[in-house]
């Protein structure tokens, strides 16, 4: 069994923690708050070993009834691997900690690419992960844009690839940040940073990005178009969608046209915690003029990344050589059904 430990038990690391649990061939060594807030209860009701960052605050947790296991050094002498899954840019600050334990890490998108010198994606370098002490998986809007641009690129070869990121606001349990009612230019110039960002993963694409945030909390819309090297018909594009493990397709037949609609389906659909791990293309979207490929996309901010992480595990462990096997495995043991 992988032993791993998850140090920042957030809105991430709480949804790896419970994807590692189901995993047939991994374990949870230990989760980490720096508080005593509703997701270390959350921890304590899963069962899951609870350290904390700072040792002092020890007492904050007793007097609320929670019993701490320990440091966060204590944590990573138990672990193979950690996740880093800390707010953005104190993954930074944790490396020389990693490397004095000599633990593998993995690092979330809030970091710089420099961090872990390697950004990761399953479907696009699984196997250049394998010995790797660090890796970064990509962002919630990277890793969908990265998804969809490889299948095409596989397929056909992508020219040029343009895209329009409405992204959510907040995540539905933050109550700081907004806006309530603007539309925000997040950045205002452009390219915005998730092109360069895919480049990482994908150095080869030639890729232009333009990004804004909105009052909503559900999901980040891509609108997108791709140059495609081939001709293809719309029903070949679909068709690879349809039979990719991390893309499913909106029917029109479900006559769902937001964000809103789609996480009501995949709740009902009985979804842990209503996550969407999947790009969630609208079917009735995706046209072709001429080689030019267009579609909208739905990326679960929270959840899309999770499963990234689980493949990240067995490639840096070396366990797994075939990325398509991990894929498998990771999404039978979620329990993925097609949307
Ligand atoms: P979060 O704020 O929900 O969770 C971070 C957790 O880390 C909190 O529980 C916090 O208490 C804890 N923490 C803070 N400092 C710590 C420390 N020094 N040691 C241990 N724990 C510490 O953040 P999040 O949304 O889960 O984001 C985590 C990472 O994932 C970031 O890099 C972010 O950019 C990335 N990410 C977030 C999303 C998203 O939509 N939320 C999507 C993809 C990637």
């Amino acid at each position: 069994m992988i032993k791993v430990a998850i140090n920042g038990y957030g809105t991430i690391g709480k949804r790896v923690a419970d994807a590692v649990a189901a995993q047939p061939d991994m374990e949870i060594v230990g989760v980490s708050k720096t508080r005593p807030n509703a997701d270390a209860f959350i921890a304590k009701s899963r069962g899951y070993p609870l350290y904390i960052a700072d040792i002092s605050k020890k007492s904050a947790f007793d007097k609320v009834g929670i019993s701490v296991a320990g440091s966060v050094d204590e944590m990573l002498a138990k672990a193979d691997i950690v996740i880093d899954a800390t707010p953005g840019d104190v993954g930074a600050k944790n490396k020389p900690l990693y490397e004095k334990m000599g633990v593998k890490a993995i690092y979330q998108g809030g970091e710089e690419h420099e961090v872990a010198g390697f950004s990761f994606n399953s479907d696009c370098n699984y196997r250049d992960a394998f010995g790797r002490q660090f890796a970064r998986v990509v962002s919630c809007n990277t890793t969908g844009l990265c998804r969809i641009i490889h299948a095409m690129d596989k397929a056909y070869g992508v020219e040029k690839v343009r895209a329009v990121m409405v992204r959510r606001g907040s995540d539905p349990g933050e109550i700081k940040k907004g806006p309530i009612d603007a539309v925000v230019l997040n950045p205002v110039t452009i390219p915005s940073h998730h092109g360069p960002d895919v480049q990482t993963v994908l150095p080869h694409i030639p890729i232009v990005t333009m990004a804004m945030i909105v009052p909503t909390t559900m999901m980040h819309m891509h609108a997108i178009s791709m140059d495609l090297k081939k001709v293809a018909t719309r029903e070949d594009i679909l068709t690879i969608i349809e039979k990719h493990p991390r893309m499913g397709l909106v029917r029109k037949s479900t006559g769902i046209t937001s964000t809103a609609e789609l996480k009501e389906y995949v709740m009902d659909l009985g979804r842990s915690r209503s996550d969407l791990w999947e790009n969630g293309i609208f079917e009735d979207s995706v046209a072709m003029v001429g080689k030019e490929l267009y579609l909208f996309q739905a990326i679960h901010q929270e959840a899309d990344v999770v499963v990234e992480n689980i493949d990240a595990i067995r490639a840096m462990i070396g366990s797994v050589k075939d990325p398509e096997v991990s894929v498998r495995m990771t999404n039978e043991a979620l329990g993925f059904t097609a949307i």
